[in-house]
């Protein structure tokens, strides 16, 4: 990989603040767009701007063709077996809310049960728990371990005749544990219980293939993987999606409409409702191509070394504990000193050009569990540096000698 043309193509890596170079850390937050990416919403924006799948002019014609292209691009990324079961969403959050209202409404009744994990982020708890208010569904709980990892034979133990769904993330945004997701499916599929992927964390770093995986859902954010923000994607197995009520009424996910009654559109459409971002569909297919150019092999092989690289910087500093410890991490590290509070460490790295998270990172039960209230969070792209790891292991040491 040459990391210098590859910084090359991330403009905002070479901007400053407060007159220091930028070090971005907060990759698992957002990731920067390349110049392609934003190159190509000004070129729909400009040239191709018309709305999708209802004109028969010209410019709604190339938009609505570039937008399918689009959605071929997610499915061969993610090596989804049709473009039916890609729909295009405004991210994870919108993608897990909309499988929790739509398979709870066919699939769960009063007391049936969803297993998710202790280290969810809210968007695949919060999104479950408003289903146990509407239709008196129970979440039951994955636990972890004190290296953060998921207990699988506790999940065995939580699995019963109730349990109708299990919903997991594949990388934990505040551990970094690689979840072994290819179990969990194993194991929830010997008891017909289908599984929904939360790959938000990891389509970014690792490959995903839905299809070698056989997850039945699997959702993650443009945003999150060097794409434009409000468009995100969710896949599931057509037998599931096929049967699942709509998630949303008005435009384009009809067949027919009257007052005596409504009828449906087919796969992808019936899930998407309204006049789609398409815009962002396509600058994502842009930043898909972009990533598979440079390879996610290649990205793992980089990253992983930046992992090990700050890990053993970060352990030699005193009083440094590093939350999530597993053989099994990827791109992300939370960690705090001693007494130093995470706002300070944050806002003190930030005047020194730092980017780091700091606070709970929306995983609040987790924080409970490790008995916590927030971490520092440094979370690594392929466009990052050693260089740059240096700077945040310095900043690190300055902020502790200014806290002695
Ligand atoms: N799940 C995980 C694991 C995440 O890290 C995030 C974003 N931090 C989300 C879900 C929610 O993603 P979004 O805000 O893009 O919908």
């Amino acid at each position: 990989m040459n990391i210098e043309q590859i910084r090359a193509d991330f403009p905002i890596l070479s901007e400053t603040v407060y007159g220091k170079p930028l070090v971005y850390l907060d990759n698992g937050a957002t990731t920067q767009k390349p110049e392609c990416v934003v190159r190509e919403l000004e070129r729909i924006y400009y040239t191709t701007n018309a709305n999708v799948h209802r004109g028969v002019h010209r410019l709604s014609q190339q938009a609505t063709d570039l937008a399918e292209v689009a959605r071929v691009v997610v499915q061969q990324f993610i090596n989804a077996p049709s473009s039916r079961e890609v729909i295009f969403t405004r991210g994870t959050t919108e993608s897990i809310n909309l499988v929790a209202h739509s398979f709870c409404q066919q699939f769960c009744k009063e007391g049936d049960e969803i297993i998710v994990s202790e280290m969810e982020h809210h968007a695949n708890i919060v999104s479950w728990q408003l289903q146990e208010t509407i239709r008196g569904i129970k979440l039951r709980v994955i636990p972890i371990n004190e290296k953060g990892e998921l207990q699988l034979d506790e999940l065995e133990k939580l699995i019963s005749a109730k349990t109708r769904l299990i919903s997991v993330t594949h990388v934990s945004n505040v551990l970094g544990t690689i979840n072994p997701i290819e179990k969990i499916i194993e194991i929830a599929h010997r008891n017909d219980i289908p599984v929904l992927i939360d790959a938000a964390q990891s389509i970014q770093h690792l490959t995903v293939d839905v299809q070698k995986l056989d997850c039945d859902f699997l959702v993650f954010s443009g945003h999150k993987v060097y794409g434009p923000n409000g468009v995100g994607v969710l896949y599931g197995k057509e037998k599931w999606l096929e049967q699942m009520p709509p998630y949303q009424g008005g435009g384009e996910m009809i067949k027919q409409v009257s007052f005596k009654g409504t009828t449906f559109n087919e796969l992808p459409f019936k899930f998407e409702a309204g006049t789609p971002d398409y815009p962002g569909v396509i600058a994502l297919a842009t930043a898909i191509n972009y990533i598979k150019k440079i390879g996610l092999d290649s990205i793992k092989a980089y990253e992983d070394q930046l992992l090990e690289y700050c890990t053993d910087k970060l352990t030699d500093i005193e009083g440094m504990r590093i939350y999530g410890t597993s053989g099994q991490k990827c791109s992300v590290i939370s960690f705090l000193v001693g007494n130093i509070h995470h706002y300070d460490m944050g806002m003190l790295l930030d005047k020194m050009g730092i980017a780091v998270r700091t606070g709970h990172h929306c995983a609040q039960p987790l924080m409970d569990v490790l008995g916590i209230e927030g971490t520092v969070r440094a979370s690594f792209a392929f466009y990052n540096t050693k260089e740059e790891i240096d700077k945040l292991i310095d900043g690190v040491k300055r902020v502790v000698g200014m806290f002695k």
